[in-house]
């Protein structure tokens, strides 16, 4: 899928790093990087995202591509968030 952050909209809430952690990453207090071809096992977390940025800064292409995701891929993408925030919070 292909991700798309109008980073001119994005004030760096890191709502999508908490998220999809391996999509979208923090450099610093405002420098939102991200992989603009995110692969499909991070689609749910990118879903997630997309919801969750409080300004509507994400974009993104056939995120609802065929066939969906599996269900193991919901219990990554928890583990990966519960990884993220216990990250966040050793600040
Ligand atoms: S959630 Fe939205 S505003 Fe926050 S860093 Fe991500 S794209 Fe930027």
């Amino acid at each position: 899928m292909r991700v798309v952050v109008d980073l001119n909209r994005c004030q760096g809430y890191a709502q999508c790093a908490f998220l999809a952690p391996d999509v979208f990453t923090m450099h610093g207090d405002e420098a939102l990087v991200y992989n603009p071809r995110a692969a499909d096992e991070h689609r749910e977390a990118v879903a997630r995202a997309v919801a969750a940025c409080p300004v509507q800064a994400i974009t993104v292409e056939g995120l609802d591509g065929p066939g969906g995701s599996p269900p193991e891929s919901s219990a990554r993408a928890r583990e990966g968030l519960r990884r993220a925030q216990e990250s966040f919070h050793g600040h």
